[in-house]
């Protein structure tokens, strides 16, 4: 199994503070404004056809910053797809280590995906970056904090920051104070997942990369005909983990919840507890 990488609770405030920097400095409301950061950094922007090369990518060239935008996969300025992807070239702008290392030549210009390889550092900054300047913690950890949670917060928050409902899942489980955890799959089988601090660290009936739980709910939409469920299911902490012996949380009942991306073929399972 590969190793994977991870970012420090210390590295992740650094970025954070950075990211509140300049979206204090550029916002209306909850939506951070991408175009007068670009204007104000003097960066060009470039939204055009790039077929399947990449999301975007930043570029120093004769003394100048360039970012490229693929509208090919659906990125440009006001799109959630766009938005994300331009943040996260906004990233590699403002974290020094990423700007000074373009500038000498020490990093090469590289191509950036939507769908970052989990395993690089520097995409995993630039991911970090993107999400806390479009969805500020302030803002977000308060948002809507009377309503219960379920999908239909994430589709909120989607909204309202302008962002993809992955986007923000992946944020909102970062920040928020209960138990959550998000899990990935694709024709039955795990992409990734993200399980934040309050969650048990329960051992997985999976693995990534392997097919999913065959009892929950995602495993049984791959599995069983007729079984699109979009509403809160309930499940028990075994279908999808061996929980520890003795963990009072184990006997607790817990929720799952998909979102089905037909455009993009995969399924969002939540996962939290009652
Ligand atoms: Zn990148």
């Amino acid at each position: 199994m590969s190793e994977t990488v991870e970012l420090t609770a210390v590295r992740k405030k650094e970025l954070n503070k950075l990211a509140d920097f300049v979206s204090g400095m550029f916002s209306k409301g909850n939506v951070t404004l991408l175009q007068e950061i670009t204007a104000f950094e003097e960066l060009n922007v470039y939204v055009d056809h790039y077929e399947d090369c990449f999301d975007g990518m930043l570029v120093f060239d004769e003394e100048q910053f360039h970012i490229h935008l693929n509208i090919d996969r659906r990125n440009n300025w006001n799109t959630n797809r766009g938005r994300y992807s331009l943040s996260h070239e906004l990233g590699h702008y403002y974290i020094n280590e990423h700007r000074i290392g373009l500038q000498t030549g020490l990093l090469e210009p590289h191509t950036s995906f939507a769908e970052a390889d989990k395993n690089d550092l520097i995409e995993l900054e630039a991911d970090y970056f993107a999400g806390c300047l479009l969805m500020p913690y302030q803002k977000i950890y308060y948002f809507d904090g009377v309503k219960k949670f379920s999908l239909d917060k994430i589709k909120t928050i989607s909204a309202s920051f302008q962002v993809s409902l992955l986007a923000a899942a992946i944020r909102y489980c970062e920040v928020c104070p209960h138990e959550l955890m998000i899990v990935v799959s694709e024709n039955n089988k795990v992409k990734w997942y993200e399980r934040n601090e309050h969650f048990p660290k329960w051992p997985f009936r999976f693995k990534v990369h392997g097919s999913l739980p065959p009892t929950t709910v995602a495993g049984e939409y791959f599995t069983k005909a007729n079984s699109r469920f979009e509403t809160i299911e309930t499940v028990k902490p075994d279908d999808w983990f061996y929980p520890f012996t003795g963990d009072y949380r184990a006997n607790r009942e817990m929720n799952e919840q998909c979102f089905y991306s037909d455009g993009f073929g995969y399924v969002i399972s939540l996962l939290w507890f009652k």
